[in-house]
């Protein structure tokens, strides 16, 4: 059997959850899994099967015509009660995400908390979900568009949130009146499987929402299901275009939220203590595998030689180790794999003619995947690094001589996730949120993070579809739209 076993947590077990049921897989073995923080064992991630995708997508639709037919009034108790259970086991699921995951318990309670946010605004759905109508479009006739739910929807989530990404679509999906079959990363499964404890412990019906564990195999089987009619992804660019491409072409419909090569802009008059500690939260926070860690910064003019020194004397002063320990301010990346990749990119950039400021690649920590943060200078345009998503805390610092070229670089970048701009001054800021094309925009914000009641957008290779994740858009993608015209002519009726 596998368990995860924690000082802090207790035992949790890696099982699907299928029409109210927990069941074992029965596939085969998939990924092997490690605190990244000690490399202790916590278990194995099945592979996840067709059969057992099958089940839960059965359960799901089983469960759908009572689940869309009870009222809205009456489906948000259940995530009134979601939103009293999660702040109560606020602490147990932060050590949780920390655990598996490996970010600072800091920066778990940080997500848990936007993760609530979704909950907290999807209890909103009788007003949100409403429609429209008109009386008399034309003599005697009226017009009415009602919000319907799809039915089954499937979210397929990514290692760097286990819980805030699951809970960015699933609290909007069954508000909206859909059944839910949430297969989570088979990098972080215990976070997801707590989740849907807690989700259970509601009294939600059997069925509304199923959970299954697995890599590739279990997401085709999704993509490819004829019942499940929406898709939620988020994840890498090369599996959300993979994703996109695959379930569109089964009439589904889609929304893929890929990865990110996120810029800042730096401008000569912004306040360096301030700007310096800012960018270095969102280059080095999450150990910089946030998809909106910044990872060049575009200083301009002779901002380039305050940010340099600044950012480096703040990157050498961090103190990397175990997310456990309220002193650490920076934990370890996923998978010793990852380590590596990074390790190797960082050795690339040098080669490139990148300066290293601040090289991180010799922190040792135990058996832990830990590299430290690293600032890279001069990286030339030319270099491949300048459009590899690195996904690991590396800052790489660029010079521009006006905000135009900056944004002429940015434009160059095949993703557009997030970009910010450091500046005091208003009319430069205006310019560059106006004409930067990238779906979030920080202005003097190192992480501009949508909150739940703004969509999380992201353009160009950052994002494949037409409605993103939280709030309005979220309530768009769960529902279709029905226009209904009636006539109801006198004559036809009995006179009263
Ligand atoms: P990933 O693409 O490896 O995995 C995402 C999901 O897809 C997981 O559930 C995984 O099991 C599944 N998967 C992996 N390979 C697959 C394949 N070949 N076929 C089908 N399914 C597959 O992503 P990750 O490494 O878990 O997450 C990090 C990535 O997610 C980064 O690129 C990051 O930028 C991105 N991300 C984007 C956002 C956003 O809002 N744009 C938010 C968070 C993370």
């Amino acid at each position: 059997m596998t368990t995860f076993a924690s000082p802090e947590i207790r035992t949790l077990e890696i099982r699907n959850f299928i029409g109210g049921k927990w069941q074992k897989s029965t596939s085969a073995p998939g990924l092997d899994l490690t605190n990244p923080a000690t490399g202790e064992p916590l278990g194995q991630s099945p592979s996840g099967s067709a059969a057992e995708v099958d089940a839960a997508v059965a359960a799901a639709h089983t469960a759908f015509p009572a689940w869309r037919a009870t009222p809205a009034a009456d489906r948000i108790q259940f995530l009134f009660k979601l939103k009293a259970i999660l702040e109560e086991r606020f602490d147990e699921l932060a050590a949780i995400i920390t655990t598996e995951n490996g970010k600072t318990l800091a920066e778990s309670k940080g997500e848990l908390r936007r993760g609530i946010e979704n909950v907290e605004v999807a209890c909103g759905i009788p007003v949100l979900m409403q429609g429209y109508s008109l009386e008399d479009v034309a003599p005697g006739i009226d017009e009415i568009m009602v919000r319907q739910p799809l039915g089954v929807a499937a979210i397929i989530t990514p290692f760097n949130f286990p819980l805030m990404i699951p809970l960015w679509f699933l609290p909007y999906a069954i508000a909206t009146g859909n059944a839910v079959v949430l297969k989570p990363s088979d990098r972080v499964p215990f976070s997801a499987a707590r989740l849907v404890e807690l989700i259970n412990e509601t009294g939600l019906p059997a069925g509304v929402v199923n959970l299954v564990n697995g890599g590739k195999a279990a997401v085709d089987a999704l993509l490819d299901h004829p019942l499940v009619r929406a898709v939620s992804f988020v994840g890498s660019t090369p599996v959300a275009k993979y994703v996109y491409t695959r379930g569109s072409a089964s009439g589904k419909r889609v929304q893929c939220q890929g990865g990110a090569k996120n810029h800042v802009v730096v401008l000569p008059d912004a306040d360096p203590e301030t700007t310096t500690k800012i960018i270095a939260d969102s280059a080095f926070g999450c150990a910089g595998q946030r998809c909106l860690a910044v990872s060049v910064t575009v200083a301009i003019g002779e901002a380039q030689s305050w940010f340099r020194e600044s950012i480096a004397t703040t990157a050498a002063a961090l103190k990397v180790g175990n997310g456990l320990d309220p002193a650490v301010q920076m934990g370890p990346v996923i998978t010793k794999a990852s380590r590596d990749r990074v390790v190797s990119l960082i050795g690339q950039g040098a080669g490139d003619s990148a300066k290293l400021l601040v090289d991180g690649r010799n922190v040792s920590n135990g058996d832990g995947s830990f590299v430290g943060p690293t600032v890279l200078d001069g990286l030339p345009a030319t270099s491949s690094l300048m459009e590899t998503e690195i996904f690991g805390p590396v800052l790489s610092v660029v010079h521009a001589k006006s905000v135009e070229e900056a944004v002429e670089l940015i434009d160059r970048s095949p993703y557009g996730n997030a970009s910010s701009i450091f500046t005091s001054s208003g009319a430069a800021a205006r310019k560059f949120r106006n004409s930067v094309s990238t779906g979030n925009v920080g202005v003097n914000i190192g992480v501009p993070a949508p909150m739940a009641y703004f969509p999380f957008s992201g353009w160009k290779g950052s994002f494949f579809g037409v409605m993103h994740a939280q709030g309005r858009d979220a309530i768009e993608f769960f529902t279709d739209k029905k226009v209904i015209v009636e006539r109801w002519p006198r004559e036809w009726s009995r006179k009263f």
